[in-house]
């Protein structure tokens, strides 16, 4: 089948339609939507300094690229940031170094050894606490203690659609709907500014039109998988999300909708606890002191 607008070979089947698209027009597709993303969704203020967190996978390498080029035409800044946890064999910076170089992109990279004194991999030697539970909350905090202090004023992360349909149904089956009002394509339940916000401008992008873009335009590496991926559960919404969407295509933009139908409701129905400071670090967190210094100090202690 060739591809519908300029009967070229195509790359790609559009995601609930019969229509197929080559290179030059699912480019077009691809861009255009993320465009209307971040307009419909304001995204993006004239005055934002845009850092965009990348593991050098195909989703964040996706983001920067497109954001790239947007802010590009608009004169605003976009500098990358990444973080380097310490497993072995894992993270491979090699490519995302040098696409910043090629493209003047400023690139910060942090590493849980300079912030926190040892690699993930020594710190999961040494305590029985889960790698991914340690690692978010560190990654967590890097990230806005360090976007913070390079003037960002918002965080664009590589969340695609399926990730988010995901969330939202695992959060609903874990009967933990306050979790969900940190989703959408912007966050910021509550104005506070010593948190950055956080941005999704792929939001309604599937995860194959995001493989088939960072593909394309050569955006993607040998991305390999962490050896300390144990969000089984994940994987089984993941699985069983992809079956349903088989055989009832559309379901994965039905939740999505009809997620942002109800966001604004919860948003506002909810009782959100106050904001308190860390004592520690002056972060902001709902205790006193924050999860991040919490587990630095015992880690110390290690
Ligand atoms: S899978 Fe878990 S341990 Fe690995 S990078 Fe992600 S959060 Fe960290
Ligand atoms: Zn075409
Ligand atoms: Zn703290």
């Amino acid at each position: 089948m060739p591809c519908k607008n300029c009967e070229n070979n195509p790359v790609i089947k559009l995601p609930n339609s019969n229509i197929y698209q080559c290179k030059k027009c699912f480019n077009k597709y691809f861009e255009k939507k993320v465009r209307k993303t971040i307009r419909m969704y304001k995204l993006i203020d004239k005055k934002d300094i845009i850092g965009v967190a990348c593991s050098g996978g195909k989703d964040s390498m996706t983001t920067l690229y497109l954001l790239g080029k947007i802010l590009k035409s608009r004169n605003q800044k976009i500098i990358a940031i990444t973080i380097d946890e310490g497993i072995d064999g894992y993270r491979d910076l090699t490519f995302l170094k040098n696409y910043c170089k090629e493209n003047n992109i400023d690139l910060h990279s942090f590493s849980y050894k300079e912030e926190f004194g040892k690699t993930l991999d020594t710190m999961l030697k040494l305590t029985k606490e889960k790698p991914c539970s340690i690692c978010g909350v560190f990654r967590r905090y890097i990230l806005n203690t360090k976007a913070k202090k390079l003037g960002v004023t918002k965080l664009a992360t590589g969340h695609n659609l399926d990730d988010e349909a995901q969330t939202v149904l695992m959060n609903q089956f874990r009967r933990n709907v306050a979790a969900s009002l940190k989703l959408g394509p912007i966050t910021g339940v509550i104005k506070d500014e010593r948190f950055i916000r956080r941005i999704k401008p792929l939001y309604f992008m599937t995860e194959r039109e995001v493989a088939t873009f960072a593909f394309i335009n050569n955006l993607k590496d040998d991305y390999k998988e962490c050896p300390n991926n144990e969000e089984s559960y994940r994987c089984y919404i993941r699985d069983k999300l992809n079956e349903i969407e088989e055989k009832f295509p559309g379901t994965k933009h039905s939740i999505i909708t009809s997620f942002l139908e109800t966001l604004p409701l919860l948003r506002k129905n909810y009782n959100i606890k106050k904001i308190k400071t860390c004592k520690s670090c002056s972060e902001p967190c709902s205790q006193e002191v924050c999860q991040a210094c919490k587990l630095a100090e015992k880690i110390k202690l290690l």
